[in-house]
């Protein structure tokens, strides 16, 4: 009997449970065993950490258990991966040695708050469910002062949540009645507002609007906790009461060592097939890949699509392969109750719609979308 293959996912955030749902519904027990590695018992949303900071959101619909996500015909391994061993087809984790015909890395990103003296202790962040309710507590107890706001790179995911956090605050402070105790200050690494030109005088009218000052060419070098003072790499500094800052991001420990060529341990991937130079049999998806595109769940669960496609074709089980080509769609908060949505691709530039209360309402339920389609592997 031919032996079944084992297509081997590693990283059980948006990009891997979508990948390994929709491949798992696509292709019969008997033409592969698709097994997820991962240490999470629960999903958390990260799309609401534009939520609960402010309490438009019960933090329980934020998350749901990975079981109840994972299609229970995926075998699921409760680990953490340590090392990638290429040359043997082999990945290997706290407590065994996984092998694999086909390997998706889907890890994604980790913080790295080293890259920033002083951040630990001092800054703010909504990237994760713990910092997010945090700045809940910290905003119900705000009654004015100083914000600072602002990425500490742009290329980190989700490269316009600071903007749509800080045109949030301005709301949030107005329904409190403070907006006029508080002064906003966006601070942004390039000499415009966002990196990407065609959006970049919209955001910056938006946040004008909002009577949020624009503080450009301001990269993130240090935090003066004692003086509450956040200084550039040029030696710039501002003053603040409250700091919320993205941080960096880098890629996974374990890819420094695998053999695989990265930057900042995100791995160097052909953009349109998305393996790794030298390695057709592993393909890299969502936030752990190096990829001339923003990092952004949208984009990851296209990539996903892609590879689901190309394996089942070199499986031999869909006719023709598919190519990913560079795939970004994402709705943004644009201030005072409305939302604009994005759409570019590797050759098509960016296209906006006009802000509009319609995308304010669709962005606020994607949560619904994301935990009963998204992360099922549905689309
Ligand atoms: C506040 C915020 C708002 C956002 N809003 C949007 C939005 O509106 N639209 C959009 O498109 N994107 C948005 N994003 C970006 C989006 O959430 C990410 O791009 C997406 O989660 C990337 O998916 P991923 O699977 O690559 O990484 P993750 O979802 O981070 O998953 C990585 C998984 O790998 C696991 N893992 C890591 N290391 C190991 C290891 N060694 N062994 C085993 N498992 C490991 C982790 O535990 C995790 O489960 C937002 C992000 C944030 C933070």
């Amino acid at each position: 009997m031919p032996k079944i293959p084992r297509i081997l996912v590693i990283g059980d955030g948006t990009a891997g449970l979508n990948f390994a749902n929709k491949i798992r519904r696509l292709l019969p027990a008997d033409d592969a065993f698709v097994t997820l590695v991962g240490s999470s018992s629960r999903h958390y949303y990260k799309g609401d950490g534009f939520l609960l900071p402010f309490g438009y959101k019960k933090p329980n619909e934020s998350y749901k258990p990975v079981d109840f996500l994972l299609d229970s015909r995926v075998e699921h391994i409760r680990d953490t991966v340590t090392g990638i061993r290429v040359n043997d087809r082999a990945v290997i984790t706290r407590k065994r040695t996984l092998n694999y015909d086909y390997l998706v890395i889907a890890t994604g990103a980790k913080l790295a708050y080293e890259m920033v003296p002083g951040y630990l202790g001092e800054a703010k962040h909504f990237y994760d469910f713990e910092h997010s309710m945090e700045l809940r507590g910290i905003l119900e107890r705000f009654n004015g002062g100083n914000v600072v706001i602002g990425p500490c790179e742009v290329n980190s995911p989700c490269p316009p949540s600071s903007f749509e956090f800080a045109v949030l605050l301005d709301q949030f402070l107005r329904e409190k009645g403070i907006r006029d105790k508080t002064s906003i200050k966006y601070v942004y690494p390039l000499e415009k507002a966002f990196l990407l030109d065609e959006l970049a005088p919209t955001l910056e009218q938006i946040l004008r609007d909002s009577e949020i000052e624009i503080v450009t060419g301001f990269e993130v070098g240090s935090v003066i906790q004692k003086n509450h003072e956040l200084h550039s790499k040029k030696g710039d500094s501002i003053n603040y009461d409250l700091l919320i800052l993205v941080p960096p991001h880098r890629g996974q420990d374990f890819i420094a060592d695998s053999g695989l060529k990265n930057v900042n341990n995100f791995v160097t991937v052909d953009k349109n097939r998305l393996n790794p130079e030298g390695h057709d049999e592993i393909f890299v998806i969502g936030d752990a890949a190096d990829l001339p595109i923003p990092k952004a769940a949208s984009a990851a669960w296209m990539q996903a699509e892609y590879v689901v496609k190309e394996i089942s074709h070199r499986l031999g089980k869909m006719m023709i392969g598919s190519t990913y080509e560079g795939d970004v769609g994402c709705t943004l908060y644009a201030g005072r109750g409305l939302g604009m949505t994005v759409y570019f691709n590797y050759e098509k530039r960016p296209l906006a719609s006009k802000p509009k209360r319609f995308d304010y309402l669709l962005k606020k339920m994607e949560s619904d979308a994301y935990f009963s389609a998204i992360a099922r592997g549905m689309i």
